[in-house]
């Protein structure tokens, strides 16, 4: 929808080629079955959907989306300490994936040169390996098909794109692609938010340390719209939480820290467990095919996976959208843009995958050296980020995709980083109101 946004700006007319029937409302979708998790939208993300369909978070915030400022309503247990809650320097949009779709949606589809084919899904590109010229699309239900002309084709079907297999049929070499997985799972359930945390109350995290020498689990509770906390746990290989629902609070509690398990101990569930396997850092590097025909475009999920408890995807893809809409101004080549939008992706892609792979099983190319040192420097500057504001503020800048990576040597934050945490870090940052507001007064 992003996506379309930005090409309607460009060019007289959008076909949206989508496989489900959409909702007319804030629902979940099997296209879209990530939707049941957490989806935490960082503010760099959220600036992007902004920028693309202004009045989007007032829409969100009016419909019961939080605003949660970061470090100051965030309770976060980092792999190398509790984040303390200074003074706002970002935020983080909360709510269910489908509030944002729904919302996102709407918006864009109020451009009514924009158009939907739903219940169709793509089987082939027109053209050849010089040119794409368009799509051929078969109806779900009469497996018709229709020869779709296009000045350009823009594949953003997910995680599951055919793309690279279609490009392959036209003669062109393998994309080449890179995997590293974590084995990770993850476990969603919704529960009743008590009464008087139903506003206002924080994000709590509880996060994995993958230098731990047993699997990488987590357990993380959002405030959602309706008065709900989304509540989502994960665990690498071997730590993988299961659907059983008698055992959700406990696996909770099993994590690094046990606030969350704590905290809804005695909250009534709204929801079954849902599960999610299949959360890999998956990347396609279209960008690298020495010879790209014109008229065809990647971005979203068809280009890059992050395992999903760095809570980038979304945010990646609406500023890759971003991307397009500059590349598409300017006059680049498709394959300059296709350029523009891996550059999008590499500061996620790096966060997500230099982590991952340190954890127990995790399947993928190992560490350079310098990715090495590189992970070292990052988990000092994560521990001095427990004490240090110019080192926090660098590092919630950077995980909320909201600056350049780069901020994270600049000389201050290289010196700050060198001296190390300085004084006691923070205990868990749940403040005494806060907790009594779930379990009562002491
Ligand atoms: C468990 C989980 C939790 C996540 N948590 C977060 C988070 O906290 N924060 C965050 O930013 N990101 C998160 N992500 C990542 C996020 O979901 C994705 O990065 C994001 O949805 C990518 O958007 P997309 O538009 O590229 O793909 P999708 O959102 O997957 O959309 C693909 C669309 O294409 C349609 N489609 C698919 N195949 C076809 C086809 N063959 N023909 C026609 N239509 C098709 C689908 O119906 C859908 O509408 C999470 C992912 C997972 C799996």
């Amino acid at each position: 929808m992003l996506a379309a946004t930005v090409l309607i700006r460009h060019f007289d007319e959008v076909t949206v080629v989508e496989r489900d029937k959409l909702p007319d409302g804030p629902e979940p979708r099997t296209g879209v079955p990530q939707a049941r998790h957490a989806h935490l939208l960082m503010s760099g993300g959220a600036r992007a959907i902004e920028e693309l369909l202004p009045g989007t978070l007032d829409e969100l915030y009016a419909a019961g989306a939080h605003r949660i400022g970061v470090p100051d309503a965030l309770v976060s247990l980092s792999a190398q300490g509790w984040v303390p809650r200074f003074p706002e320097m970002q935020y983080i949009v909360s709510c269910s994936r489908s509030l944002l779709d729904w919302v996102v949606r709407s918006r864009a589809l109020r451009d009514t040169k924009i158009s939907v084919l739903a219940g169709t899904e793509p089987v082939a590109l027109l053209g050849d390996r010089e040119a794409v010229t368009g799509v051929l699309v078969e109806d779900r239900v009469s497996r018709e098909h229709v020869s779709l002309e296009a000045n350009l084709v823009l594949d953003a079907t997910g995680r599951a794109s055919k793309l690279s297999r279609w490009l392959a049929d036209f003669g062109l070499p393998e994309v080449p692609q890179e995997t590293v997985d974590s084995g990770l799972a993850y476990a969603t359930r919704v529960f009743r938010a008590p009464a008087p945390a139903a506003a206002g109350f924080p994000i709590v995290n509880v996060q994995a340390n993958p230098r731990d020498p047993h699997p990488g689990c987590t357990a993380t509770l959002l405030p959602i719209e309706n008065g709900r906390w989304l509540v989502t746990l994960s665990g690498t290989r071997g730590g993988e939480p299961t659907t059983d629902e008698a055992r959700f609070v406990s696996f909770a509690r099993s994590v690094r820290d046990p606030l969350v398990g704590d905290l809804i101990a005695g909250a009534e569930p709204l929801s079954p467990v849902y599960g999610a396997h299949g959360t890999a850092n998956r990347r396609l590097y279209f960008e690298r095919l020495k010879s790209w025909p014109t008229g065809v475009l990647a971005l979203g999920d068809s280009v890059a996976t992050y395992n999903p408890v760095y809570g980038h995807g979304m945010s990646v893809a609406a500023q890759s959208a971003l991307a397009l809409d500059a590349g598409l101004r300017s006059g680049s080549t498709v394959q300059q843009v296709q350029r523009d939008i891996a550059k999008v992706v590499d500061g996620a892609w790096a966060m997500a995958t230099n982590q991952d792979i340190l954890y127990p099983g995790a399947v993928g190319k190992p560490l350079s050296l310098t990715g090495r040192v590189l992970q070292r420097y990052v988990d000092r500057l994560v521990r001095t980020a427990t004490t240090e504001p110019t080192v926090t503020r660098a590092f919630i800048d950077a995980f909320t995709l909201s600056g350049p990576m780069t901020k994270l040597m600049s000389p201050r934050v290289l010196l700050a980083t060198l001296r190390g945490p300085r004084g006691t870090p923070p205990a868990p940052t749940l403040t005494a109101e806060e907790r009594s507001r779930v379990t009562g007064p002491v």
